[in-house]
């Protein structure tokens, strides 16, 4: 816990009603589910262990998908005012060379959804302010995504919270889902400082408790992420970037991939992966020997100063598959439902597309009719699977391709960013994926196979006329290691 003042309006919530709702963390996806609920007219309680900025490397870069999911729920403004930097797409460095990949035009991904009672006001347009300038932002020709520090984000979610007449806040560790006799949901045990233990009562509970969720496992006691890897973050000040407003991902045969991108006009975050949850004695000789080799020049001044400085933060790597809300009375979203490797973004992304959904499926019925809200939450499993199993399964294989750590990996990552260079589709179709714009599954399956097809070409280029037979080896087993990455990923999704 932080050294936070707590006000006593955090601490009275009355425990004598039975709330529409109660929201478990007040992170990135527990605001935007009380606000939606309470916009609709939702009583909602929301309880958070702790109401103080948190300091955290996760959720700093939000994908247009984000941003445009913001925009239906009526929040877009909560970037406003944080000295947030619009993002304008990616640059993709591969040993040495680059690429660089815009974000999708706004004509194809369509006009943005806004849901009932939600948007009002001008709340789905952001307002000018230091950093982010409505013309730009609003009627550029092309998607936008945002950096900031996350923490300034969070507050800002929290002060609409807070702002909503219908949410009582509550800071407060939960202990428990507290269930009846039929081991159905009916609210929540939460130890407050001052009050002890409180049990509150609600129609319908969220878990919104984030990656390393304690209530995740209500679902199903097997619902338990993996983890493999391991990002390790500094914070770089003053950097010259490489290209203004792009996120960097910095690739090669000889490192793990590497994310740099801005989150303040002075702070940049830079995320190194490590291929294992478990880090390396010294992470200073780690980083000296095996990333700062292969940062690119403008940014090394910036980079040096962070090693010789030493302030490292870590984060492990989760996969989890999405699960159906099957359980009367609760509902997990956010990450303590589904995650996904963080290389490409898009945790957010899905949380807050989520959020959109449950609003169009739940927001507008009487949550005391529990077995009503319970048959939308078992639709609502599949309806979702679109958008999210695109950002989960992309997020996966090309961490596959970009830690690659065999030849037939590297060829497909060398083949990757040779797609990337041939520019028109084989730009616009994977960034449309990663940027959340574009929830098509199918096309996905169809654009990585054309990728892995075109390593192979690529691979019989190398080897030449003599080296054919070798190169029809090779380019089956670059197939076979293709279809071991991705279907796997993509069956558990669209399966599950
Ligand atoms: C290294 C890394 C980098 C990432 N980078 C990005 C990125 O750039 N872009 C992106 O879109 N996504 C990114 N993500 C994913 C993103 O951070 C998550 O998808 C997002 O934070 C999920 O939001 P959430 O609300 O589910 O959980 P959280 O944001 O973690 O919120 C959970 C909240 O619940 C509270 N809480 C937990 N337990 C309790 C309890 N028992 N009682 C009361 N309160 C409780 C916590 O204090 C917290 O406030 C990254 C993830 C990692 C690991």
């Amino acid at each position: 816990m932080s050294s936070f003042q707590v006000p006593v309006e955090l601490t009275n919530a009355d425990e004598s009603l039975t709330y529409d709702a109660i929201v478990v963390g007040c992170g990135v996806i527990g605001p935007c589910v009380a606000t939606g609920l309470a916009r609709k007219g939702k009583k909602v309680l929301i309880v958070e262990r702790d109401w103080a900025m948190p300091d955290r490397i996760v959720g700093e870069l939000m994908q247009p998908g984000g941003v445009r999911a913001l925009k239906s729920l009526g929040m877009v403004q909560s970037i406003n005012d944080i000295e947030a930097i619009p993002v304008t797409g990616y640059t993709v460095f591969y040993n040495g060379e680059k690429v660089a990949i815009p974000y999708p035009y706004r004509a194809d991904a369509g006009p943005v959804e806004k849901i009932g009672d939600l948007v009002r006001g001008g709340n789905d347009k952001v307002s000018d302010d230091e950093t982010i300038k409505v013309k730009d932002f609003e009627d550029s020709d092309r998607e936008r995504g945002v950096g900031f520090v996350h923490g300034k984000f969070l507050q800002n979610l929290r002060t609409i919270v807070a702002q909503e007449p219908n949410i009582t806040r509550l800071q407060g560790n939960v202990i428990e889902i507290s269930k009846n006799k039929h081991n159905e949901v009916v609210g929540a045990k939460v130890d407050i400082n001052g009050r002890g233990k409180v049990e509150f009562r609600a129609h319908i509970t969220f878990i919104c408790d984030g990656i390393f969720s304690r209530f995740r496992k209500e679902l199903s006691p097997d619902h338990v992420p993996k983890v493999g890897s391991s990002f390790v973050g500094m914070s770089l000040y003053n950097a010259k970037m490489p290209s203004q407003n792009h996120g960097h991902v910095i690739l090669g045969t000889e490192h793990l991939p590497i994310l740099v991108y801005q989150i303040s006009p002075e702070e940049t975050r830079i995320l190194c992966a490590y291929n294992s949850p478990k880090l390396p004695s010294s992470i200073k000789d780690w980083m000296i020997k095996d990333v700062q080799p292969f940062i690119p020049e403008s940014l090394r001044p910036s980079f040096d100063n962070a090693i010789a400085e030493g302030k490292f933060k870590s984060m492990p790597n989760s996969y989890l598959s999405g699960r159906q809300n099957d359980v009367l009375g609760m509902c997990v979203i956010g990450d303590a439902l589904n995650m996904r490797h963080p290389l490409t973004g898009g945790g957010m992304t899905v949380g807050l597309n989520d959020v959109v959904l449950l609003m169009k499926k739940i927001g507008d019925l009487d949550f005391s009719d529990r077995e009503v809200v319970l048959d939308e939450l078992l639709d609502y499993h599949y309806e979702r699977k679109s958008y999210d199993s695109v950002i989960n399964v992309l997020s996966i294989a090309l961490y596959s391709l970009f830690a690659a750590d065999n030849d037939n990996l590297r060829a497909l990552q060398k083949g990757c960013f040779k797609y990337f260079k041939r520019g028109g589709d084989c730009v616009r179709l994977p960034v449309s994926f990663l940027s959340g714009v574009m929830p098509r599954p199918f096309l996905l399956t169809k654009v990585f196979f054309s990728v892995a097809l075109y390593a192979v070409y690529v691979n019989f280029e190398k080897r030449g006329a003599l080296g054919f037979p070798v190169a029809l080896l090779e380019g089956i087993a670059i197939l076979v290691t293709a279809a071991r990455v991705f279907t796997p990923y993509l069956y558990a999704e669209m399966i599950g």
